[in-house]
């Protein structure tokens, strides 16, 4: 591992721990973890057609775990289909006349929590555990706080998770569940996030270094080589949304490894990313930074938005700290940040639940409310191979599944009761977009 500012290094797990994850000489949060393979064996690895990983540890030799003894897994983290969606293919040709292909990530389909954060489960219990360590904390919206909750018991780990107030209490019940500690905070994310640290101080505990933590980037790369192994062509556009940052810097750090092995297999694609509408610093950042063609020093000037409103809990990130990270690597790819209408979501999840089958969470219909944004905004080209990231499905949001209720009728007599087509409820969903 290495200071990704200074260079200095630093070692392992263990010194990086010790040194309060921070480098020790500039007080960089950032650091990188390299590999002595340079990814030779990998091309090898994924070329051969029956390679056929159970779970991202069969990318062992490129994760930051030097004992396979160590993996708490519960099989099949970051292992999830790649599906073409097709109905969006057709309205981008229909309506803009765009020949593009998309793919969804069903990262809702990681099996102990049903969202991404499964990768950064996996990841963290496992690197813990191979460093005898017995409790740690996190501050979280509420889907990171579930995973860490689910894999560090597996690990025999004890987690003091905190919560803002806006969480919804399935999350609550969820974290709890698993036997682990739960401070619902009154205030926003941000001031759970400052709770956690004085209780991590006062305590000598662990705590999660957040979207910057090597852990949970470590995790979350393996998504760019399962697009290696599964898809015929790289995306040109990678949408997700938008709360605090750590998939695209995950991303970013897979195109870095390949970059640095002299491996020019790709373009690093463009992030398009999408936050709610009623909690969107880094979209309102963006939008500025933007109107004054991105002056010198545009990362650092983002709103605060103090207990934000939001129906979708999970991306209620008020405080964007990683923008300064975030915002310039979204210029890089030559990507956008956008807001989404978050009335809006009830319909596109019901739209893709009518289309794909899929039961999209609130901050998956985030990321597709994105792409019907992006077509209408003109930031889709002819061309694009877009990738959607669904992050999360249904299952962390009981809540938001009763708002698609649509077709409710009370009857006592069968004269209310007739026959009704499925196909006769397309038009009435696509004309809500
Ligand atoms: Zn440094």
């Amino acid at each position: 591992m290495h200071c990704s500012k200074c260079g200095l290094k630093i070692a392992d797990f263990a010194s990086w721990f010790r040194f309060g994850q921070k480098c020790p000489d500039c007080n960089s949060l950032l650091v990188n973890v390299w590999y002595y393979d340079e990814m030779k064996n990998f091309i090898r690895m994924i070329m051969d057609k029956s390679f056929k990983p159970a779970s991202l540890w069969n990318y062992f030799d490129y994760l930051p775990l030097m004992n396979r003894e160590n993996i708490v897994s519960s099989g099949g983290e970051g292992v999830v289909p790649l599906e073409r969606w097709n109905f969006l293919e057709r309205y981008s040709k229909e309506k803009y006349g765009l020949n593009i292909i998309v793919w969804a990530h069903r990262q809702d389909d990681n099996y102990s929590t049903g969202t991404f954060k499964d990768l950064a489960g996996t990841m963290v219990a496992s690197i813990l555990k191979e460093n005898n360590i017995s409790r740690y904390v996190v501050a979280s919206t509420g889907n990171i706080g579930v995973a860490y909750s689910r894999y560090l018991a597996a690990a025999g780990i004890s987690l003091s998770a905190f919560i803002p107030q806006i969480s919804i209490k399935s999350q609550e019940a969820e974290i709890g569940c698993f036997g682990q500690t739960v401070y619902r905070v009154d205030g926003d994310y941000h001031r759970a996030k400052e709770l956690a640290k004085e209780y991590a101080t006062k305590y000598g505990i662990l705590l999660s270094a957040g979207n910057f933590d090597p852990m949970r980037i470590e995790a979350k790369k393996t998504m760019v080589y399962e697009w290696l192994r599964l898809l015929p062509d790289f995306p040109t556009v990678y949408m997700q949304a938008l709360s605090g940052g750590s998939g695209p810097i995950g991303i970013a750090k897979a195109c870095e490894e390949f970059d640095n092995s002299n491996l020019k297999l790709f373009e690093m694609p463009r992030f398009i990313l999408t936050q709610p509408g009623n909690c969107a610093p880094m979209a309102h950042a963006w939008d500025d930074a933007k109107a004054k063609n991105f002056p010198h020093g545009w990362e650092f000037d983002y709103p605060v938005y103090k207990n934000p409103v939001t129906r979708i809990q999970t991306l209620s990130t008020g405080n964007p700290t990683a923008f300064p990270v975030v915002g310039p690597l979204v210029h890089k790819s030559r990507g956008e940040i956008l807001a989404f209408d978050e009335e809006k979501t009830v319909d596109v999840a019901r739209l893709v639940a009518y289309e794909a089958a899929v039961r999209l969470g609130p901050a998956s219909a985030v990321t597709v409310g994105g792409f019907f944004d992006s077509l209408k905004l003109g930031y889709l080209k002819e061309g694009d191979i877009v990738l959607l990231n669904i992050g999360e499905g249904i299952r962390r949001a009981p809540d938001f599944i009763e708002f698609l209720a649509y077709t409710t009728k009370y009857v006592n007599s069968i004269d209310d009761c007739q026959p009704v087509a499925r196909e006769s409820y397309r038009q009435h969903l696509w004309d809500k977009i």
